[in-house]
């Protein structure tokens, strides 16, 4: 991708890196404070230091850290001497949670002959922390019940609601069966759910060599991808319902807060599931007989794709050890000079599933050079006007465990002082990617003008436009589909909305606090994630070898942070915020209209006997069952709502671009306190205190994980999914209550905008 990519734009990546053009006038900040703030800024990224990164990631992986480790414990205590060692306010905030690890795992193939599945990744020669076997966590999925079952084999594709109106068809049914799921197509905690709602009684979820193995390219240690020993291990709680500590939905897990029974937690999953690796698979696979998969259902395996059920019976037993262990969340501040009760908080996780040096100290790094710098340059003289927070999370992997019990714990303080959350989770070489609240999008974009890419003659922000362009590459950050066009000509490149996969979670959606998700990535593959061999060695050899990346990512977030905290006015900006929801507001009438006119014309092919006439007689193919025709939906209250943002947008975009006259001497004079605070709660205009319709947790009404993709977002949630179900009435319903929740948003706008013109005028 690299290659191809500068090949075509005539880059050498040799040249140094470019000096971004002619500054642009600051959002947010008078011509003066503009001044102070690009000085400062400049010094900043000057300082994140590739060498350091690199003996960071070497210490901080060297063993492995998942929760309730001894190195887990090691590194939070190392973190937090290093930031008192730079002279930072600093200390560790615990939590005791529900953490499940095997006491006994067994897998065996029982007929039509025996196989007992290896579930263990070997040492790798080269490799020298690979083989720390007696500190690693054994492959598992954590939060899957207690089982011990034996059944038929059902292979079910990715395992998503889809994949089973498939398998209707083909006349297989799951009840009573282990299905086989291959990683992909959703967040894998959907697998083991989707299953138990169909009724089978167990779940396997293996890495598929087509994905990530030796079919993308050579596989551990000869190259990145996954050897056939190699599993995923991962979370499987029912996070898209809450994710945090099972037994303290909405609270802290303090040592005195109220906890569930295991009985009545009820994000864990319904019935036992376990990874395994494509040598562990293809056994079971190739046992299989029934239906051949459908084409777009097979992947990389030697085998012959078949559906099951059987012969392979299958034997799973699981038993694990449902002990609490201790979180180590480690948060420093600087206090804010002018404006201490607004809080510009960082976040990125330290434990990892084992050593973890790509997911997830590839981050964790970034963000101690950002603190670091920022030390350096409190000694200096700098003065932020805003609170900044620094948050190494523990527990992120198993279920988001760290910063939803913090957010939890201080969801009031929150509430109150929280303006932006800016997260990271992993980096690589590449592209920027962002995703995020929308309020936010013009101040990244900003932001991202400023920062030079590493290894080519451009600034980051360049680079991505490029990308769009040429329609080259596929960053790793989910990004909105862009058509080139609007590549070319539109102001600001637009980001992904956020969905579920990280620490962001319970800021965004919970709480209500703008947020964004920052890493470069799309130029390295690699199959390592979750297993033993995502570790120093594998990244030294196989990712941002050289940290360059590490550093661009310490001087992107780091510049976001900055800028956010030294900002006269906080720069959120409504135009590209209300341009976004009038589209996700086409999409939902869109889907609304689809769903109507697909079953109509399905409908009629059932009846006019299209799907008998044209199956193979040979093979057993159902017609689907015929549905009722969905009413139609009233979207006037969202059209309303969104039409009353819209216009409030654009009155603060004027009242914002007075105050930008005369080099902006009417922000360098005003007490901006009151329209500040306005703004620092803006996004919690966009929550509903009752959550959403069965997930009262999610309580955000533009974002959201979606309850059947798991880390996929769903925009405009409540009503997008209550189409996509079918649930028509609840559709209703739910249009009306978000479309009461857009005016709100609109009604912050204008007290912000008032606020604005009185301090300015
Ligand atoms: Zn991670």
């Amino acid at each position: 991708m690299k290659t191809g990519f500068a090949a075509a734009f005539g880059l050498c990546l040799a040249l140094p890196v470019a000096i971004p053009e002619e500054p642009a006038p600051l959002a947010g900040f008078s011509a003066d404070s503009a001044r102070a703030e690009r000085e400062w800024e400049a010094k900043f990224r000057a300082i994140p230091d590739p060498a350091l990164l690199r003996a960071y990631m070497e210490r901080l992986s060297a063993r492995p850290h998942h929760v309730g480790s001894p190195y887990d414990r090691d590194n939070a205590e190392w973190l937090l001497g290093k930031f008192r060692e730079w002279g930072l306010d600093a200390h560790v905030e615990n939590f005791d949670v529900l953490f499940p690890t095997p006491k006994e795992r067994l897998l065996e193939m029982v007929a039509p002959t025996h196989f007992v599945a290896r579930i263990e990744e070997p040492t790798v020669a080269v490799d020298p922390t690979s083989s720390q076997h007696d500190e690693q966590l054994p492959t598992y999925n954590a939060y899957s019940i207690d089982g011990d079952v034996t059944g038929p084999l059902v292979y079910v594709n990715f395992g998503v609601p889809d994949d089973y109106e498939t398998l209707d068809r083909y006349g297989v049914s799951v009840k009573g069966a282990i299905v086989i799921a291959r990683y992909g197509g959703s967040w894998r905690g959907i697998k083991p759910k989707v299953a138990a709602e169909h009724g089978a009684i167990g779940c396997l979820i293996y890495s598929d060599p087509r994905d990530d193995g030796y079919a993308p390219g050579q596989v551990f240690p000869a190259g990145p991808y996954r050897p056939k020993d190699g599993v995923q291990r991962g979370s499987v709680m029912d996070m898209p319902i809450y994710p945090g500590d099972p037994l303290t939905p909405g609270v802290g897990a303090t040592p005195q807060a109220t906890r569930l029974p295991l009985d009545q937690a009820v994000t864990l999953t319904k019935i036992p599931v376990m990874p395994i690796s494509y040598a562990d698979a293809q056994p079971l696979m190739a046992a299989l007989e029934g239906p051949v998969a459908p084409a777009p259902w097979r992947g990389g395996l030697p085998v012959t794709y078949r559906l099951g059920p059987g012969p392979a019976q299958v034997h799973l037993k699981l038993k694990f050890n449902w002990d609490q262990k201790p979180l180590y969340d480690v948060i420093a501040r600087i206090p804010g000079a002018v404006y201490p009760d607004e809080w510009i908080i960082r976040g990125n996780h330290h434990d990892a599933w084992v050593n973890g040096a790509e997911d997830p100290i590839s981050g964790t790094i970034a963000e101690l050079e950002e603190a670091r710098a920022m030390a350096e340059l409190l000694k200096q003289g700098w003065k932020p006007k805003r609170t900044i927070i620094f948050c190494v999370w523990d527990g992120e992997e198993p279920g988001l465990l760290g910063s939803t019990e913090w957010a939890e714990e201080h969801d009031a303080e929150l509430r109150s002082h929280a303006a932006m959350y800016i997260n990271s989770d992993s980096n690589s070489r590449g592209y920027l990617g962002v995703e995020g609240s929308h309020s936010l999008e013009h101040f990244i974009n900003g932001v991202a003008r400023d920062i030079p890419d590493p290894e080519s003659n451009v600034t980051v922000w360049k680079r991505v436009q490029f990308q769009r362009i040429a329609g080259a590459g596929e960053g790793r950050m989910m990004m909105p589909q862009t058509d080139r066009a609007e590549a070319r000509t539109r102001p600001d490149l637009r980001i992904g909305a956020l969905g579920s996969g990280s620490d962001y979670t319970a800021f965004l959606d919970h709480v209500g606090v703008a947020s964004l998700n920052l890493g470069f990535g799309g130029e390295d593959g690699g199959g390592i994630y979750h297993s033993i061999y995502d570790d120093f060695y594998w990244y030294t050899h196989f990712s941002d070898t050289t940290f360059v990346y590490g550093r661009a990512l310490a001087q992107t977030a780091g510049t976001a942070v900055m800028r956010l905290a030294g900002a006269d006015l906080l720069p959120f900006d409504f135009h590209d915020l209300a341009d976004t929801l009038h589209r996700y507001v086409d999409e939902v009438e869109k889907l609304a209209h689809e769903k109507r006119d697909q079953t109509i014309e399905r409908n009629r092919q059932i009846d006019d006997g299209v799907f008998a006439a044209l199956e193979d007689p040979h093979v057993t193919m159902l017609p689907p069952p015929k549905e009722p025709v969905p009413p139609f939906l009233n979207f006037a209250p969202l059209e309303n709502g969104l039409a009353a943002l819209e216009h409030e947008s654009q009155a603060f975009e004027q009242a914002a671009a007075h105050t930008a006259a005369n080099g902006g001497s009417a922000l360098a004079r005003a007490e901006l306190k009151d329209v500040n605070d306005r703004l620092t709660v803006f996004e919690r205009a966009f929550l509903s205190s009752d959550g959403l319709p069965s997930r009262p947790w999610f309580k955000h009404q533009i974002y959201a994980p979606g309850l059947y993709t798991g880390y996929g977002v769903k925009t405009l949630p409540a009503v997008r999914e209550a189409i996509e179900q079918k649930q028509w009435k609840l559709a209703d319903e739910e249009i009306a209550r978000v479309g009461k929740v857009l005016e709100n948003a609109a009604d912050a706008i204008r007290g912000a905008t008032a606020a604005l013109k009185q301090a300015t005028m």
